[in-house]
């Protein structure tokens, strides 16, 4: 406990914290100290003293006198238990939560310059604007992530940590089209398509939520269920918005459980066809573990060689997709 409140004074000095509130040293004192007016009572001559390297004060008018924790106490009236508290959630860095929302905001508002990331777009079936601004759909050019976030007070280390920059200070997602995956309606992490020659798929390494990208369908009786976000974004620009992704075949046990929150419901489960039959082993692997969750699971065959984006890119409509889905069959 005394440790953690020497590390808390450390952190917040008591002349910055001063500062902050709008005090101001009239002239220095001897030795290293700083003089000004009392904010702890009014007064006309100066007689509050700050040493800065003791992290100290005294005041001459009041006869009062201690370190940070004691000045704060005084200052705001408060028990010393809640004093501390206050100050460690000044400490307390802003949640994960919102430097991806930053981020994803800088990232959508760079989609717009970059003709080339709305050509991609375009190339991917995705053309309806009210989609794309609905889903926060964005743009990394790369280069320019971490300045933009210095300029909002976000530190090296914290960029560091959340994975949106490496060590050597680079923008993780450097020409991708960025999709915000939201949990609960917060953002958790960003997934990153390469429209270059990188490997097509990023997300960012760490993440205090989940790693999926995941809609909830929670007023759906019938779920579709595909692999990507691409996937996703078609399936909903064609109507079919009771359509969820999970970035990959597997589901977390989380949203499992979501799945399941309606026993009756039917989840249509539309996977990308493999040549290696990956994605029907998969396919078939799920409908089981849905099966055994109490759901009706049905695995739905596109024609050879199509996943749910490509296929719509090829022409497919939404009454050719609903032909797929009424074809499906049930285990
Ligand atoms: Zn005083």
């Amino acid at each position: 406990m005394a440790e953690n409140l020497e590390r808390l004074k450390q952190r917040i000095p008591l002349l910055e914290y001063l500062q902050r509130h709008n005090w101001k040293p009239c002239r220095a004192g001897t030795r290293q100290e700083l003089v000004g007016l009392c904010p702890l009572h009014p007064e006309t001559r100066p007689s509050f003293y700050v040493n800065a390297a003791k992290n100290l004060f005294y005041c001459h008018g009041c006869g009062r006198g201690g370190d940070l924790i004691r000045f704060v106490q005084l200052f705001l009236d408060l028990p010393f238990h809640q004093t501390v508290a206050l100050l460690q959630q000044e400490l307390t860095p802003a949640p994960v939560s919102r430097l991806l929302e930053e981020t994803a905001a800088f990232y959508q508002f760079q989609l717009h310059r970059h003709p080339e990331a709305i050509r991609y777009l375009g190339k991917r079936g995705l053309h309806d604007p009210a989609l794309i601004e609905e889903m926060g759909i964005g743009y990394a050019p790369g280069g320019n992530l971490r300045r933009h976030l210095a300029d909002l007070g976000c530190s090296f280390d914290r960029l560091l940590d959340s994975g949106l920059i490496s060590s050597q200070g680079r923008d993780a997602f450097c020409r991708r089209v960025i999709f915000p995956c939201r949990e609960d309606g917060q953002i958790v992490n960003l997934y990153g398509r390469s429209i270059g020659a990188a490997f097509p798929h990023r997300l960012l390494p760490r993440s205090k939520g989940g790693m999926f990208a995941w809609e909830s369908v929670s007023g759906f009786s019938t779920v579709i269920l595909v692999e990507g976000l691409f996937d996703l974004a078609v399936l909903w620009q064609a109507g079919f918005r009771n359509t969820t992704c999970a970035i990959g075949t597997q589901l977390t046990s989380v949203q499992l459980t979501q799945l399941a929150d309606q026993p009756s419901r039917t989840v249509y489960i539309v996977f990308d066809q493999d040549e290696n039959q990956a994605g029907q082993k998969a396919s078939h692997q799920l409908a089981l573990r849905l099966q055994d969750a109490g759901l009706a699971a049905r695995i739905v065959q596109l024609p050879t060689g199509h996943d749910p984006n490509n296929y719509f890119v090829a022409g497919a409509t939404g009454a050719d997709f609903t032909e797929c889905l009424e074809r499906a069959e049930q285990l």
